[in-house]
């Protein structure tokens, strides 16, 4: 989502804005906040405070999809806008610094590549522009209009975040293992999703909002639909994502391979749930690239691929998504292997009501299957069989990327080219699966050897959300 915020009316905009767009950093200037909070003062090795360690000592908030909700349906009022911006300041410096630290905590040949470092700067930067903001309270639209400024900055700030740190991890291959990288990426990218979720709900709150109470504020960018409170849509229909994502997936297909595979979908279409649109494109996309990369690749083109969408009704919490201790070797376990597993994710979101109503889809191609030894490495970041070397066999590498420089080049080669790649970047699968289990779903790959896939995609949804959800104002 591409938010434009309104122009800054510059008379008194507060200083950490001016020196950022001055290109300085601006972490020495949280003096706002230090008449009020006692504090350890750090200094770094150029003699500038340095907030981090004392924020990324504070507990995250348990985040709920209540809080998300909990300003209520847009158009907000003044008050309650304010509040949303209020809330929002509260949790992300907290956020900010604990990933900064995680950062830090790597080997330092590693935070020191390029690509790592650039990653840890732009942290950095996104915490200095929060910092001047704490200590003072959001109290009119003026500094909420210019703290969501700052908000959209920080949202397009780590746009790219995962190509460049795809990148830098595997240059720094040599120095950190893999079971390491997953650690670090399987928390870092969930705490990801949850920060720009976060930031992302109030940039939609104040866009569907400001319109209805300054006739002056531009018009919104953001979708605004009856059915949406911010960034999620209480009426989400599956279908019709899967439909514009697999359009744009066989648009990439054609460029790729110069066939246009087709698809169905069947099951219940109609079926809608409230979740984050956002995030179901980016899974669907994701899966479908792997779908039609496999047919077209396996000569299967005439054979459609084949989703299927069915409601699932409330069920008891996590009962469908639990792997029985016999399902060790099987292909359709859930759970991932313990040991390539990130640390228990603190800031993950819980799910506003745990018998909330929500969605299986199941995404059926004819590709061929996954070998069984390239079956225990696809939830790896960065594995990959994926070659864009025409002299490959497609789909004859089984190696992991970790272990072979050929492969790497490959990922290399699909994180510059971006989401226009129909493979190559080995993120696909537990990225998706990271998104999923956000929200208390899950993933689950069945391959039929020489035949096909089964990808079953499970999608808790995010419960009822009504008005009476919303709590008093908080501060
Ligand atoms: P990428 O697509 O960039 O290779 P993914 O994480 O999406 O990374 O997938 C990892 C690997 O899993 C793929 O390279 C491929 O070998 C295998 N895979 C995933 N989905 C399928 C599928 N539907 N059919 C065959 N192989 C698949
Ligand atoms: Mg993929």
């Amino acid at each position: 989502m591409k938010c434009i915020v309104r122009p800054l009316r510059t008379s008194n905009a507060p200083r950490a804005i001016f020196q950022v767009a001055c290109g300085r950093r601006a972490l020495s200037t949280a003096h706002h906040s230090d008449r009020h909070r006692p504090r350890e003062q750090h200094i770094d090795r150029q003699g500038v405070a340095d907030e981090v360690p004392w924020l990324a000592k504070q507990a995250l908030h348990p985040l709920s999809l209540a809080d998300l909700v909990r300003h209520g349906r847009p158009p907000l009022s003044a008050e309650a806008l304010l509040s949303s911006a209020r809330f929002t300041l509260s949790l992300l410096p907290i956020r900010l610094a604990h990933r900064i630290q995680a950062l830090r905590n790597l080997p330092y040949i590693v935070v020191s590549n390029p690509n790592i470092s650039k990653i840890y700067n732009n942290y950095q930067h996104s915490l200095s522009t929060l910092l001047p903001w704490q200590g003072r309270t959001i109290s009119n639209l003026e500094d909420e209009i210019r703290f969501t400024e700052v908000l959209a900055e920080l949202v397009q700030t780590h746009t790219d975040t995962i190509p460049i740190l795809a990148r830098g991890f595997l240059e720094c291959r040599k120095y950190i293992s893999a079971i390491e990288v997953t650690r670090f990426l399987d928390e870092h990218l969930r705490a990801r999703i949850g920060t720009r979720l976060v930031a992302e709900q109030h940039i939609a709150l104040h866009f569907s909002s400001t319109p209805h109470f300054d006739p002056q504020a531009s018009p919104t960018p953001c979708p605004e639909h009856p059915s949406y409170i911010g960034v999620i849509d209480t009426a989400l229909r599956p279908a019709a994502t899967i439909d514009s994502c697999g359009g744009f997936v066989a648009d990439i297909c054609e460029l790729n391979y110069g066939v246009r595979p087709q698809w169905i979908v069947d099951g219940e279409p109609d079926t809608t749930f409230a979740f984050v649109p956002m995030h179901l494109e980016y899974i669907v996309t994701e899966l479908l690239k792997n779908a039609f990369r496999a047919t077209v690749e396996n000569g299967m083109n005439r054979e459609p691929i084949v989703i299927t969408v069915a409601p699932e009704p409330p069920l008891p919490p996590h009962a469908l998504f639990k792997s029985p201790a016999s399902s060790q070797t099987s292909t359709v376990r859930l759970d991932p292997p313990q040991e390539s597993r990130g640390a228990f994710n603190p800031d993950a979101i819980a799910p506003l009501d745990d018998n909330a109503p929500g969605v299986t889809i199941r995404i059926r191609d004819r590709g061929g299957g996954i070998g069984s030894d390239v079956l225990p490495h696809i939830w790896g970041y960065s594995f990959t069989t994926f070659s864009d070397d025409p002299d490959d066999v497609p789909g004859g590498s089984s190696s992991s990327a970790w272990g072979s420089g050929d492969d790497a080049l490959s990922v290399i080669s699909a994180a510059n080219s971006g989401s226009s790649s129909i493979a190559g970047l080995g993120y696909g699968l537990p990225l998706s699966r990271a998104y999923a289990e956000y929200f208390g779903g899950g993933i689950a790959v069945q391959s039929l050897h020489g035949w096909g896939t089964d990808v079953y995609l499970r999608l808790k949804g995010v419960g009822k959300i009504e008005q009476e959800t919303v709590p008093k104002t908080v501060q």
